[in-house]
């Protein structure tokens, strides 16, 4: 071994140099180097900074879709609008570079702001460019950036969007409801002798017209005509009880009232008070419902005293269901990192069936447990929750690094409006770190550190129909892979596949500096694997392979950091957790692919059996009748023998079919199922040769084989023919 690997080797085991020196100080300013296109955030156009509207259906969009809508309506195509869309870009990259120095603000404040900044002096052109684009934002609202306060901002704008519809649906059935309650006791005032009395019939006319009359007279001549029927005293008490109770509700703000003032507050700093105020509201809550729904019938004149009395007077606390809870508002509780709440006392609290939104923040990822140095927790408090969450089975979980929630907007509203608990960990890395917020969110989801899910109960009654995988790279690898481009020793440009692993993720952390060993090019050797070959076969020797990952400094040089082996544990950790979503989400299921093995051995086996019993039939025919062989005294299972194939016509090999229905998907003409519920080509012409193959190229048991193209003038028809070389 030489000289040099032996001393990577010991960095390995150990995590510690030979001469006693740290590196921590060099690794620090390092970063991973399939991070180094992105050195320079701002002048990337992405999904951050966002612009909450405050609009129920599109709460949040991105800054850059809002300029490009602009843009889109003022600036002329082609090269007589690039000054306008130079200019306004100038700006937006303005706007970003000050949200990322903290700056808050609405869109029209920073837009405002940013062109007195960047627009050269007296150039009357630039502002009324500006201003174009300005005066055609679809929407305004605050701006923020992908940061610390982002999960708790994010997930209360969604909230506020989906309460003030909530609010407005209610308010207008509320309303209504007054409205004709007060029109049926009005109605019935006025058949009423208090309403025939002189002066309230003088005070009925307008004043103009009173001198005409004789209140008096009109009053006698009124009071003996024969009663008019009007309201019993029952119906008008249960009329007049539901209306004050419509009156009094303290759920909803009357339009035009902002919601607390006399009304509830429903956002709270933890579960405990949460669950208190929803325990503490409950009575009225169910005198509430209790009142809308006698309204009801009482204004559709369906109230019926024999039936509904005895249903409404049983009416109470215990009465109410989830689905009565839908109409109400929720429950919001933001955890920031830390706070209490994020243990045993949150879990009751989700399973209490209570509609709680709540928000747990995790903020570190790479935070060392008590087990020693290297073992690192993952966020473990918010995935074990999360997990925790997904196994009451009612509550919506909803998992994602900050920098996907964008993303995955619709989903967080899908949760909001989840008629029961709901739970979003959400992952965003405190600020001040040496790489950007946004980018440290994206690596900890690219690396696997902190994968987005949903589990939403709402979406089916089966896991395959509740789970997502939302907006993982790549789900069905370990981790992504790139193509990173880099200039070898001889200035040529090389490029290399380079996975991006969880101990990538560590190289963002100062913290996790310890854990490396750099490495320059004029050390590199044989000795040297890859992070990701390492995991795919984790050494017994370490002298067979030390694990290493590619950073850059700066300058955006390339070297090479070893990795000890406890970060690399800590690696495997954290793929077997990703292996564990991937088998919910149906990515290499375990037990499928057991099942699948299973079949297929047994019908190989099937196979060979029905060869050898043919073999030897002849001879078991000429020979003594006690020298059959057992298996012909059992009979062999029946197995349908495929037909001899002609290799260019295209085919299935239907028995062994598994049923996953992905060609079927690709082209339900094309691909039929027969009575076995097994796959046939039912209709080759139904579809394109593209098509086929990729339709056995998805095929879990290799059994669709393409045969040649029948349609010679289908386009791309060598590069399929290649494709298709693996089935044939
Ligand atoms: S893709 Fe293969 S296994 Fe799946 S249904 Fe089609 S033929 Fe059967």
């Amino acid at each position: 071994m030489d000289k040099q690997l032996k001393a990577q080797v010991v960095f390995h085991l150990t995590g510690r140099h030979a001469d006693g020196e740290s590196r921590a100080v060099e690794v620090a300013g390092l970063r991973p180097a399939l991070m180094a296109a992105y050195r320079n955030l701002e002048s990337l156009r992405h999904d951050f900074p966002v612009i909450f509207t405050g609009a129920s259906d599109e709460y949040v969009r991105s800054l850059t879709a809002t300029v490009d809508t602009a843009l889109r309506a003022v600036a002329p195509p082609g090269v007589a609008g690039e000054a306008l869309r130079r200019r306004a870009l100038r700006v937006e990259r303005e706007i970003c570079r000050r949200v990322a120095a903290g700056e808050r603000g609405t869109l029209a404040e920073l837009w405002d702001g940013a062109v007195q900044a960047v627009a050269p002096p007296g150039d009357a052109a630039f502002l009324k460019d500006a201003g174009k684009v300005r005066a055609n934002f679809a929407a305004d609202g605050e701006v923020a950036g992908c940061n610390a306060a982002l999960p708790a901002r994010f997930l209360r704008h969604a909230w506020t969007a989906v309460q003030k519809e909530k609010a407005r649906v209610a308010r207008e059935r509320i309303d209504s409801l007054v409205i004709r309650l007060g029109d049926i006791l009005r109605a019935d005032y006025a058949r009423s002798a208090a309403a025939l009395t002189q002066p309230a019939l003088q005070a009925s006319f307008g004043a103009a017209h009173r001198g005409m009359f004789d209140f008096d007279a009109m009053s006698r001549l009124l009071s003996h005509s024969p009663p008019r029927g009007g309201l019993g005293e029952r119906r008008r008490r249960r009329v007049e009880e539901s209306l004050a109770v419509l009156r009094a509700q303290r759920f909803f703000p009357r339009a035009g009232e902002a919601a607390g003032s006399g009304t509830h507050e429903f956002e709270f700093e933890n579960a405990g008070d949460a669950l208190a105020a929803f325990r503490a509201r409950l009575p009225e809550l169910s005198r509430l419902l209790k009142a809308l729904q006698a309204a009801d019938l009482e204004v559709q004149g369906s109230y019926v005293e024999d039936l509904h009395d005895p249903i409404f007077a049983a009416f109470d606390e215990r009465s109410v269901t989830a689905q009565d809870l839908e109409f109400f508002p929720d429950y919001l509780v933001c955890l920031e990192p830390g706070a209490t709440g994020a243990s045993g006392t949150l879990a009751d609290a989700l399973s209490s069936g209570v509609p709680l939104k709540v928000l747990v923040h995790a903020d570190d990822l790479l935070e060392e447990s008590m087990l020693g140095k290297g073992q690192f927790a993952f966020g473990s408090r918010a995935t074990q929750l999360a997990s925790a969450a997904m196994s009451f089975g009612d509550v919506f979980v909803l998992q994602s690094a900050a920098s996907n929630l964008l993303q995955m907007r619709e989903r967080v509203q899908r949760g909001l409006h989840h008629a029961g608990p709901a739970l979003f960990s959400i992952f965003a890395a405190p600020d001040g770190g040496a790489v950007p917020g946004y980018l440290q969110a994206a690596a900890a989801m690219q690396s696997r550190a902190f994968p987005a899910f949903t589990y939403d109960p709402g979406a089916g009654a089966d896991l395959a129909s509740r789970f997502s995988l939302e907006n993982n790279p790549q789900p069905e690898r370990d981790w992504p892979v790139e193509g990173l481009e880099y200039a070898d020793p001889d200035l040529q440009t090389v490029t290399e596949e380079v996975a991006f692993t969880f101990a990538d993720f560590a190289v963002c952390d100062a913290r996790c500096a310890g854990h490396f060993d750099p490495a320059p090019r004029a050390v590199w050797g044989e000795g040297m694997i890859t992070a990701q070959e390492w995991m795919a076969n984790p050494a017994h020797d370490p002298a067979a392979g030390v694990p290493y990952v590619l950073a850059v400094d700066e300058a955006d040089l390339l070297c090479r950091l070893v990795v000890d082996e406890r970060l690399m544990r800590a690696a495997l950790r954290c793929r077997e957790a990703w292996h564990r979503l991937q088998e919910l989400g149906g990515i290499h299921d375990s037990r499928a692919e057991r099942m699948l093995a299973r079949e297929r051995a047994a019908w190989e086996e099937a196979h060979r059996h029905v060869a050898a019993t043919a073999q030897d039939a002849p001879a078991a025919a000429s020979g003594p009748a006690t020298a059959a062989p057992m298996a012909a005294a059992v009979p062999p299972p029946v197995v349908e023998a495929e037909p001899a194939r002609n290799p260019d016509e295209p085919y299935i090999e239907t028995v062994r079919c598994s049923t996953c229905n992905e060609c079927t998907q690709i082209n339900p003409r094309m691909f039929a199922y027969n009575d076995n519920k097994q796959a046939y080509i039912a209709d080759l012409k139904a579809g394109t040769y593209r098509q086929l193959v990729e339709a056995a190229e998805s095929c879990q048991v290799s059994v669709i084989h393409p045969g040649k193209p029948w349609d010679p003038g289908e386009p791309g028809l060598d590069e399929l023919v290649e494709r298709a070389k693996p089935f044939m």
